[in-house]
């Protein structure tokens, strides 16, 4: 899948998949996603910029069955949480096959999803999402 990233900076497509662009603080250690120029978690400046794992675990979900204000996507669509191994929680749409309901705790993988249409280049826009490891949604 091609198209326009809703912003950069937030991940990148490689051959190994996609992966969330986070960063990792020189002094708690703690990851973050976005990355930013300071460490949320304790203040530290400068944190290591890193790539974060392509899969975690299903921390929480739910459908959003009403498009949110200024949303042009199809819906329904899943959201949700997801935790990664380096610690961290992200809160992302889930790309989810709508007959099967996923299981807190069950592998998941990052993947593009098109969110909708870019307006200046017309191009589909993406962002990153999490599906089942095992589903072939999403690709
Ligand atoms: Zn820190």
């Amino acid at each position: 899948m091609s198209g326009v990233a809703v912003r950069a900076g937030l991940f990148e497509q490689t051959d190994a998949g996609v992966t969330l662009l986070g960063d990792r603080c020189r002094t708690c250690d703690a990851h973050q996603f976005p990355r930013a120029g300071i460490c949320t978690l304790c203040g530290a400046p400068d944190p290591v910029p890193v790539q974060l794992a392509a899969t975690g675990t299903l921390w929480a979900w739910t459908w959003v069955t009403a498009p949110p204000p200024g949303y042009d996507g199809p819906v329904p669509y899943g959201f949700g949480v997801v935790e990664l191994p380096e610690g961290l929680r992200v809160i992302t749409r889930l790309v989810l096959d709508p007959d099967v309901a996923p299981t807190v705790g069950q592998p998941m993988r990052a993947v593009l999803d098109t969110v909708g249409t870019d307006p200046e280049s017309g191009h589909d826009l993406v962002s990153w999402a999490f599906s089942p490891l095992d589903a072939s949604v999403g690709l």
